[in-house]
């Protein structure tokens, strides 16, 4: 048997066209939703990010506003920046492309997003209200893995859940979300013992570990779903974490990659952006 294939990027262009309908009927209401993306530095990896960022959201038919600053710019100047786009109604989300250069903290300038603007979700009250179960902004990736299990398993109450990798962006978010719903979940980082071990009692794996093949087909429980996040450079190409070739033949369900929750974590942020401005008009949140 051959795991069946969860289309990200049919997914995500159904979800993009869904916010388009929204959007319209915001902007026939007198509000268009404006994301502000903010680049420092020319990493080429971000640089190609941020373009299909905004590519992506002007055709669903908001506005996108890109903010590029030299690699030396001064963090009081990028801080300056933020503070200009709070204050800005006609910006709703604001995402500052990470990683930032290494004269600059990180946190004190995720931080100083304006929370409801926070559309990445890494702002410290955003993390907070995920993990105390409140109404917060959800990064991106994780949410886009979440939306595709769903669609793939319906009820994620008592699975075992297995999320290979623990950073702020991917790992941890995507254990509050499987724990919201209900799923039992292990965090696996690179100080686990006996991963294999671990990943065959999983009914769903998430790997996020930035390690090319990581993930074996032999670790894998027979028909469980696995949600590939790795993006890898090899000389093959892009590949993901997870060994598609040994996994796919023992899985329910697998994400390509590319093509699996790539084009989420983009559909997601308009997502978050649509949502950020039907709060900051007092609408009701998008479904
Ligand atoms: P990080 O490097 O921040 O985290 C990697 C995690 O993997 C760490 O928690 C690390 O453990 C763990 N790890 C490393 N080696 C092992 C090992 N041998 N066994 C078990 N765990 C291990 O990466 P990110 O979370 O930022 O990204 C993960 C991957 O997802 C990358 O390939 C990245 O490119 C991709 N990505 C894809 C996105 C998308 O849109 N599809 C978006 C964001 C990321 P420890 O904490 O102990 O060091």
């Amino acid at each position: 048997m051959t795991a069946k294939l969860i289309d990200g990027k049919a997914f995500a262009a159904h979800l993009r066209a869904r916010i388009g309908t929204e959007v319209a009927a915001m902007k026939a209401q007198g509000i268009t939703p404006g994301l502000a993306v903010v680049l420092v530095g020319e990493d080429p990896a971000s640089q190609v990010y941020v373009r299909s960022k905004g590519r992506m959201t002007r055709e669903v038919g908001m506005n996108s506003l890109e903010h590029r600053l030299p690699a030396d710019t001064p963090q009081a100047d990028l801080l300056a920046l933020i503070d200009r786009l709070n204050a800005d109604p006609a910006v709703n989300g604001i995402l500052v492309q990470l990683p930032l250069p290494r004269h600059m903290d990180e946190a004190a300038v995720i931080n100083a997003i304006d929370p409801a603007k926070d559309v990445d979700g890494f702002h410290i009250l955003n993390v907070g209200r995920l993990a105390t179960g409140q109404k917060a902004m959800v990064p991106c990736t994780p949410l886009g893995c979440l939306m595709l299990l769903r669609a793939h398993l319906g009820d994620l109450s008592g699975k075992n859940a297995l999320v290979i990798g623990r950073s702020n962006i991917v790992g941890k978010p995507m254990a509050q979300l499987l724990l919201r719903d209900s799923a039992t979940v292990t965090v696996a980082h690179s100080r686990t013992a006996n991963l294999p071990a671990l990943c065959r009692q999983a009914d769903i794996v998430v790997a996020a570990v930035g390690r090319a093949r990581f993930v074996q087909g032999d670790w894998i429980k027979p028909g469980a779903v696995v949600i590939d996040v790795g993006i890898n450079r090899t000389d093959d190409g892009l590949v993901g974490d997870v060994d598609f070739d040994s996994a796919a033949p023992v899985a329910g369900a697998i994400t390509p990659v590319p093509g699996g929750v790539g084009p989420m974590t983009i559909a997601c942020l308009l997502a978050n952006t649509l949502t950020a401005t039907a709060r900051a008009n007092g609408l009701p949140d998008p479904k």
